[in-house]
């Protein structure tokens, strides 16, 4: 027996209540007693009905079988569209890929004394949780985010900015925080973009087509529906 399985369950439900959904299926995946213990929890079809409505019923959306680990195979599937702190639904169809949920690093909730694992500007994926736009917006303000090498505290012309920043044209009132010329200051105008596009994963997101990202989350789907 695995030191593992010596843990009660009522202990391993403690502990994986305090997880984000994304840091539960991972923890699903460590072995079979695990992966009951998750897909059971209470948080799958709570997320479910958050995002889809009360009333919505799992077998005639996936067509598939309505056990207690469907909620998370299905939550899972889909959670390129599901923000995993407020638990809202955004929409499909979406024109801006940066309107969607979009992974950002998180600390464990009440473990403030963790460092977020940053490797060079980018960090670690496994500490990472699918945030909406409104809930990126405000995890930054609350948290920060460092700033890049490639971002000067410099003055830098308008058409420069927008240059080197193609979404600069698209953050609404960056424009009017140029000081009365054609010039307007790099990290200034960096911050304003990151607390417009919910931080620098949306900065980047302006880049990437909804298109693909959708073709993603179908064969994500696909893939959990053969795992049942
Ligand atoms: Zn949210």
């Amino acid at each position: 027996m695995s030191s593992i399985n010596r843990v009660p369950n009522e202990v391993w439900e403690g502990i994986l209540s305090r997880l984000y959904p994304s840091q539960l299926s991972r923890m699903s995946m460590v072995n079979k007693n695990l992966n009951v213990i998750v897909s059971s929890l209470e948080v799958w079809p709570r997320m479910f009905h958050a995002a889809y409505g009360l009333e919505a019923q799992l077998r005639p959306l996936m067509c598939i079988p309505k056990a207690k680990s469907s909620y998370m195979i299905f939550m899972c599937a889909s959670s390129l569209h599901v923000c995993e702190k407020c638990f809202g639904l955004t929409g499909y169809n979406a024109h801006k890929l940066y309107w969607l949920p979009l992974p950002i690093p998180v600390l464990l909730p009440r473990r403030s004394t963790d460092m977020i694992k940053y490797v060079g500007d980018r960090f670690e994926p496994n500490w990472t949780i699918q945030m909406c736009l409104l809930c990126r917006q405000g995890h930054i303000s609350d948290l920060g985010e460092p700033v890049p090498r490639n971002v000067t505290n410099c003055s830098m012309a308008w058409v420069d900015l927008c240059d080197k920043y193609p979404c600069a044209n698209e953050a609404r009132g960056l424009f009017s925080l140029r000081r009365g010329n054609s010039f307007i200051n790099e990290l200034g105008a960096f911050n304003y973009m990151r607390r417009y596009f919910g931080g620098d994963i949306g900065i980047k997101a302006f880049k990437t087509s909804t298109e693909a990202y959708d073709a993603e989350t179908e064969t994500r789907i696909l893939w959990y529906q053969r795992q049942e």
